[in-house]
């Protein structure tokens, strides 16, 4: 009989930080990639995670969801190992060359803007390339990767944003999960995760922390902050004003524009226009292509009830679009410079009768989080080639959605599951200590950074 096979987890990115996301696993000389994401806080190939520690080609990558942290990397690592074979569930394989195309006219922008010369990373042509590697397939359906020694993959929904899933790998005489981002809370469109309702023999489980450094007595209720914002939205269109709610492209703009419309259908708010920027509308039709990974009994809007944001780099356009009430969602979620949401609201803070609302994290090195506590009279930075403007508008608030499962939800996963060895990933530094300390069911406990690599007994 031959020995157990030797398995570790090498961190690539995504330990004690959220960004640049990628994890290996390797079974004996096996090597599976989770993920390969960029950094959002970080510019040119500082972005990326640690690829150069791939010595060898990865047999395979799979991919939990499309936010960019967890795929922005991936055509770089396809162009480099071409015969990698890359899966995702099917509507995150959709979503993906979305994000993706878009990604490169980002980078293209900020080569020219900010004159950083290693963007774009990667061009359209990469991006197509990457996209005919990577297969879709269902949730709770067991794939064979056809490796040596053989490893089976199954996807679970982990409720976070259309087509997001946990991972099950099943190694010979080891079995590791990993819960990628999750929610267990029904949100307007998504059902919480499902990963409660499997009864499985887990060894190593791997385990996101992304909040769990939030003291949950901080945490208020889904419906109670549906509530804090229908009041902040009425008094704004009451008296005259805009709304306008930055948001991530992928999932909170979905989920916004059918609140919002749920409110006005309700007679919570003024019936006013509702408009949507571009890459949010792109992957809304994806949402309706895919209504089945949604909850059962969600009632996601037809796309034509919200018109168009249109050309934001047009100051007429936006003067236009603010003249009569109305509601805007617009990314970026944390309002990096020269986004659409950043454009808006240049123009809307020179008035004090609009209201900005982050719907959304925010991080403190951002524009969103600097605009949010600027005091009236300070001159801020909208967007690259534009003057900085005087801030005058007051009403600029932040309300709590977030799609990542509170300190609670992530202890009854490790409780549920009963795991022997367990892994914290993509938190804050303090989120992960908190939840290594408090976690003590007799499990081995680690905390990866980038480079590190932990060995798991089989
Ligand atoms: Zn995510
Ligand atoms: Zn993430």
């Amino acid at each position: 009989m031959s020995g157990s096979p030797s398995i570790t987890f090498t961190v690539l990115g995504g330990g004690g930080e959220v960004g640049a996301t990628c994890y290996r696993v390797s079974v004996d000389g096996c090597q599976i990639l989770l993920d390969c994401g960029t950094h959002p806080k970080k510019e040119g190939k500082d972005a990326l995670p640690a690829l150069e520690l791939l010595r060898r080609p990865p047999d395979a990558l799979i991919v939990s969801h499309a936010h960019v942290d967890h795929i922005g990397a991936i055509p770089c690592l396809l162009r480099e190992f071409p015969l990698t074979k890359a899966v995702a569930t099917q509507p995150t394989v959709r979503i993906m060359d979305r994000m993706l195309h878009n990604s490169v006219a980002v980078m293209e922008t900020l080569a020219r803007e900010k004159g950083i010369r290693e963007y774009p990373l990667y061009d359209h042509g990469d991006v197509h390339y990457a996209m005919r590697c990577i297969k879709g397939f269902s949730m709770d359906t067991p794939i064979d990767l056809a490796t040596d020694p053989p490893v089976q993959v199954s996807f679970h929904h982990a409720g976070h944003v259309l087509g997001s899933a946990s991972i099950l790998l099943r190694m010979p005489g080891h079995t590791l999960f990993y819960t990628a981002d999750i929610c267990e809370c029904d949100q307007e469109l998504m059902g919480g995760h499902t990963l409660l309702d499997h009864r499985l023999d887990v060894d190593t489980l791997v385990i996101e922390c992304t909040r769990g450094a939030t003291d949950e007595s901080h945490i208020k209720c889904y419906n109670e902050e549906v509530n804090r914002l229908a009041d902040a939205i009425d008094e704004t269109l009451r008296r005259g004003g805009c709304v306008l709610l930055p948001c991530f492209a992928l999932g909170r703009t979905q989920e916004m524009l059918n609140i919002v419309s749920r409110l006005q259908e309700e007679g919570r708010i003024p019936s006013v226009p509702i408009f949507a920027s571009g890459l949010g509308r792109a992957v809304y039709e994806i949402y309706d292509r895919f209504d089945h990974f949604l909850r059962h009994d969600a009632y996601l809007r037809p796309l034509d009830l919200f018109d168009r944001v249109g050309n934001v780099w047009d100051p007429a356009r936006i003067d236009h679009l603010l003249e009569r009430p109305c509601i805007i969602i617009a990314t970026s979620g944390m309002m990096v410079e020269t986004t659409p949401s950043a454009m808006i609201a240049r123009e809307m803070v020179k008035e004090t009768r609009h209201g900005i609302f982050f719907v959304g994290y925010l991080d403190h090195e951002t524009l969103g989080y600097k605009l949010l506590h600027a005091k009236p009279g300070d001159f801020i930075h909208f967007a690259l080639g534009y003057a900085p403007v005087e801030v005058v508008l007051e009403y600029i608030r932040r309300f709590d959605f977030s799609a990542h499962a509170p300190r609670r939800a992530l202890q009854n996963i490790i409780d549920h599951f009963h795991p022997r060895n367990i892994i914290f990933i993509h938190g804050d530094p303090e989120a992960i200590a908190w939840m290594r300390e408090n976690t003590s069911n007799g499990a081995a406990r680690f905390a990866p950074l980038a480079g590190d690599t932990v060995e798991l007994e089989a």
